[in-house]
This record gives structure tokens, C-alpha cells and sequence, in this order.
């Protein structure tokens, strides 16, 4: 059966502190065994923070992730990082496509199809990020919009390519505003995801991990990660308190 993943993205965030307050933690934490961490900081510290996951001998564990990655593979890509980098300093995981890259920096989903792509060729895991805006909710077009974002990359990939992704749906109202959706409104979305991809592939739709994300706390992350189709949480704000991080993966 699926494991439950606990993510930490740290988006803009963090320091050498931080690292240092969070591996602390997460080595007196007692890890359920159907539990993974993965953390995603900045750039500047995939490499310390992948050190000190191996000096802790934490490494069966916590995975570290970047955030984003070029859709490019090498050249004159000024201020952009490849997944062969990524690949040399042992980093396994990149987000791509969070609401934030989408919105603020107006990224496609024919960008982020490219992305996926471009991490599955190197052999990084792709977090991939969809979910809806408010104003999709409140329209009732959560579903065409989950499926518009996750066929550009079925397009770009083949369905064959979800055996090797993680997801994580996140809808756009609930990112850093305090509003989780309820664990059953969540359920619902993450049930009509996993459906979504067995009408294409059903062994893969069973094992594909869906996180949710959006406004994740200690308070909210046990009923949510109790639902049947939430494989666990992509969590921003709260991951930044080593105390409270440390509390959500070993309630999980
Ligand atoms: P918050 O947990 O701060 O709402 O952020 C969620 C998120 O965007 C994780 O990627």
C-alpha cells in the first residue's frame, strides 16, 4: 500500500538555523514506518541540509528536495539550476508547478509538462503541484481545471510517467490563509484525482501518492492525512517551526 509522505516546503525561507533546529527535532521524533519526510529549502541549502540528513543517519527517512527546477538541461540559462545539479549533489526530489511559480512567476502547463519531463529523464522525483483558485471553486470548475493541469503533462510524459511522480493538490484558497479545506472536501477532490488517472492507468491511479496541501497544521494534519485517498501533506508555513513539523510527522 501507498506510504505517507510528509513534505516541507519552505518556499523563500530558512536558513542554516533552521537546518540545524530541524534535524535536531526530526531526530527524536519516533517515525511511524509507513512515513517519509522530504524538505525542500532554497537552492543555496539542498547540499548542507543533505549533509546533515546523512550525518544524522536519518537518511531512510527524510528525503531533500529542491523547489523548482529549469525546464532546460545545461547552457546560457542565466540564474536557472538543472537537474543535473540536482543529480550531483544527490538531491531525489523537485517540486514543480507550485501555485506560486504558476501565479507570480506565470508559469504554463506546458512549462511544467516540460519540467516533469525534464526531472524524469534525470531521474529526479517531480512533486507536481496543481490545484484550483477560489474563484474556480466558487464556478464550479475544480474538476475541468485539476484535469486541464494534469493532461498537459499526461500529454507531454505518457500516463506511464505517474509510476515516478509524487502529486500534491493544493488549492489556491487555502495556500498561507489559514482556510484548510475540511478533511471531507479534500477527500473528495483527492478521490476524483486518483479516478482521473486510473481511467488511464489503473495500477498506477493505486499507488500514485496525493498530497494535500494548503494551510496544513498540527492541529489539522491528523484527520487529513486519515482520509483514504490524502497520502499525506505538503505543508509550507508550519514546516518553518522545527516543534511543530516535528509534531505533524510523528502524529502521521
Ligand atoms: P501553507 O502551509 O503555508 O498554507 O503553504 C502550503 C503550500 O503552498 C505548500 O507548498
Amino acid at each position: 500500500s501507498r506510504s505517507l509522505i510528509v513534505a516541507a516546503n519552505w518556499k523563500m525561507n530558512g536558513d542554516s538555523a533552521l537546518i540545524d533546529a530541524m534535524i535536531a527535532k526530526l531526530s527524536q521524533v519516533s517515525f511511524n514506518d509507513n512515513v517519509k519526510v522530504v524538505i525542500a529549502p532554497s537552492f543555496p541549502y539542498l547540499d548542507k541540509l543533505n549533509s546533515a540528513v546523512k550525518a544524522a543517519n536519518l537518511s531512510d527517512k527524510i528525503s531533500v528536495s529542491a523547489q523548482n527546477i529549469s525546464e532546460q538541461t545545461s547552457g546560457a540559462f542565466t540564474g536557472e539550476v538543472s537537474t543535473a545539479m540536482l543529480c550531483d549533489l544527490a538531491i531525489s526530489h523537485t517540486i514543480i508547478g507550485h501555485s506560486e511559480r504558476r501565479s507570480i512567476y506565470g508559469e504554463s502547463d506546458t512549462l511544467i509538462a516540460d519540467k516533469v519531463a525534464v526531472a524524469l529523464a534525470a531521474g529526479v522525483t517531480p512533486i507536481l503541484c496543481i490545484g484550483e483558485s477560489e474563484a474556480e471553486r466558487e464556478a464550479g470548475q475544480t474538476e475541468q481545471v485539476l484535469a486541464k493541469q494534469l493532461s498537459a503533462v499526461i500529454e507531454k510524459t505518457g500516463i506511464e510517467a505517474f509510476a515516478n511522480i509524487v502529486l500534491a493538490y493544493e488549492p489556491v484558497w487555502a495556500i498561507g490563509t489559514g482556510k484548510t479545506a475540511s478533511p471531507e472536501m479534500a477527500q473528495e477532490t483527492h478521490a476524483f484525482i486518483r479516478k482521473f488517472i486510473a481511467a488511464s492507468a489503473q495500477d498506477i491511479a493505486l499507488m500514485l501518492p496525493i498530497l494535500y496541501g494548503g494551510s496544513v497544521n498540527q492541529k489539522t494534519s491528523e484527520a487529513l492525512f486519515a482520509q483514504p485517498d490524502i497520502d499525506g501533506g505538503l505543508i509550507g508555513g508550519a514546516s518553518l517551526k522545527a516543534d511543530e513539523f516535528g509534531t505533524i510527522c510523528q502524529n502521521a
